[in-house]
């Protein structure tokens, strides 16, 4: 194996983690293995289907310069503060770079005990291993910045939840797992010690062209990370359904792929986690949550600062972050819903016909994804979906509208359309193709899943033999619930 590691976390000192190692596993046998992430990475993919391979991937067989360890955190958990939480079935294998030089940590998720795992057994089941597997890597190729897995493994073991199911290991690869979280835990122990060389970490390893060094500046790049973050979610109709500020990376990037789908028809109450009982965290409050998160780091930074000195400083700045999201949340969102809508620059009054085309949306109960992909094959000749898709008759008017503004817009039809197609997909991981790939894997047979990949990671690309997964589900294919998987 060539993975080169270089573990600059560990190197904090030991008040930010627990050194550990994982569980062994009975039977280590690799899975899936995402050969793109494996190529950037510098990885043998025929390697990792290897049997040395799976003692890797289950963490069986510790890599040569590997430092494994637990992270501790905290966290507001549906607005609740826990004191302590922490990496509770992870582990830092370590630090690597892939081929473009970028600093990435390697995790196991799934492999056994550590000093956070409070009553849970630190191993996962099958399903929500392939189901982060899937939906991580349909994320990275609609060009959502997020986590993604470079291979899961069987571990040979049973997980015990409501019935017995077979445990499987997976590695991610993140920018980093500092979260919101991670602040809170040593904000709420007053240390404002660690907190700066938190600060200090974070920026040089996620925002090194950033000159000031201080926590509000990290406030002010996470802000804006957030804010862009949450836009191309909701462009996508991608709801998270967990974001508690321990699921909140510092680096901007999805995490956490528990009880997340995606919506079919436009509906701001959409909720999809078995857990989420009051809608906390429907697509429709997305963006106030990411405000309140925010709110959260804002928080916990100020023991950074000694009371007198500049505290009171940092506090106006700090508050200035904070009511600044909302302008840049809506600037970003402005921006990802012009590209939908072919538009080269944005003008007076293109927000007015947003705002109206989802009001549109949500009253006539239109699939999110098929809207804005018709759409876009209205805009010139295409082969695609259309056939699949019928306009609400109620959107007359409003397709008037759009069309008048489109004729003014500087851009050539073709180069219009073949920009829109670019950024509205085909193929998203809908829940029921989902649910399906992740029945048959769990029972050996790959086929739907391995189809559902290929769908997925090529989404703006349409084809006629996948036609099927394209479209939303019948009303006996719809899957009510997500569960967490934990
Ligand atoms: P999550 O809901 O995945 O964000 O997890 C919340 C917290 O529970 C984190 O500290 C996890 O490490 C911990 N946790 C989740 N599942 C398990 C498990 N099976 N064993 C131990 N800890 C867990
Ligand atoms: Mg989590």
């Amino acid at each position: 194996m060539v993975l080169e590691f270089d573990n600059t976390f560990a190197e904090l000192g030991d008040r930010f983690y627990s050194p550990r190692m994982p569980e062994v596993s009975s039977a280590p046998e690799t899975l899936w293995v995402n050969e793109g992430l494996a190529r950037e990475l510098g990885v043998d993919p025929e390697w990792l289907h290897s049997e040395e391979g799976a003692l890797f991937i289950t963490g069986n067989e510790i890599p040569e310069g590997a430092d494994p360890l637990a992270q501790v955190y905290a966290g507001h958990q549906f607005g609740s503060w826990v004191p302590q939480l922490g990496d509770g079935r992870a582990l830092l294998i370590g630090e690597v770079h892939d081929h473009q030089g970028r600093r990435l940590d390697l995790q196991w998720k799934g492999s056994g005990r550590t000093p956070y795992s409070r009553r849970g057994d630190g191993r996962a089941p099958l399903g929500p291993i392939l189901r982060e597997l899937l939906v991580s890597e349909a994320m990275h190729s609609l060009g959502v910045p997020t986590t993604r897995v470079l291979a899961t493994a069987a571990t040979g073991d049973r997980v015990l939840r409501q019935t017995a199911l077979p445990g499987a290991v997976l590695i991610r690869v993140a920018s980093s797992h500092l979260r919101i979280g991670t602040m809170e835990y040593f904000a709420s122990r007053e240390d404002g010690d660690a907190l700066k060389t938190l600060v200090e970490y974070t920026l040089s390893r996620h925002y090194p062209e950033r000159e000031e060094r201080h926590p509000l500046a990290l406030l002010d790049e996470v802000g804006q990370a957030i804010a862009e973050l949450v836009a191309v979610w909701q462009s996508l109709g991608f709801i998270h359904g967990v974001m508690n500020t321990d699921n909140m990376l510092l680096c901007g990037e999805t995490i956490d792929y528990g009880p997340c789908a995606f919506m079919n028809e436009h509906d701001p109450a959409t909720v999809f986690s078995s857990i989420d009982h009051r809608g906390r965290y429907a697509y429709g409050n997305q963006p106030a949550i990411a405000h309140w998160n925010l709110a959260r780091l804002a928080q916990a930074l100020i023991p950074a600062f000694d009371p007198g000195g500049d505290r009171e400083e940092y506090l106006k700045g700090a508050q200035g972050v904070i009511d600044e999201f909302p302008d840049r949340y809506a600037e970003a969102f402005r921006d990802r819903l012009a590209a939908r809508l072919g538009l080269s620059e944005v003008r007076e009054g293109d927000e007015e016909l947003t705002a109206d085309l989802l009001a549109q949306m949500a009253e006539s109960g239109v699939d999110h994804t098929l809207m804005f992909r018709a759409l876009a094959e209205r805009a010139g000749p295409a082969e695609g979906l259309l056939p699949h898709f019928e306009w609400p008759e109620a959107f007359g008017t409003w397709l008037n509208r759009w069309e008048e503004r489109v004729a003014e817009d500087p851009r050539e039809p073709a180069a219009r359309q073949e920009a829109m197609a670019a950024v509205s997909p085909v193929f998203i991981p809908r829940n029921h193709r989902v649910e399906e790939a992740l029945e048959g894997a769990s029972e050996g047979s790959w086929d739907a899943f391995g189809e559902l990949w290929d769908a997925v990671t090529d989404p703006f690309t349409y084809r006629q033999d996948r036609a099927h997964l394209a479209t939303p589900p019948a009303p006996e294919q719809r899957v009510a619930a997500t569960f967490c998987g934990t």
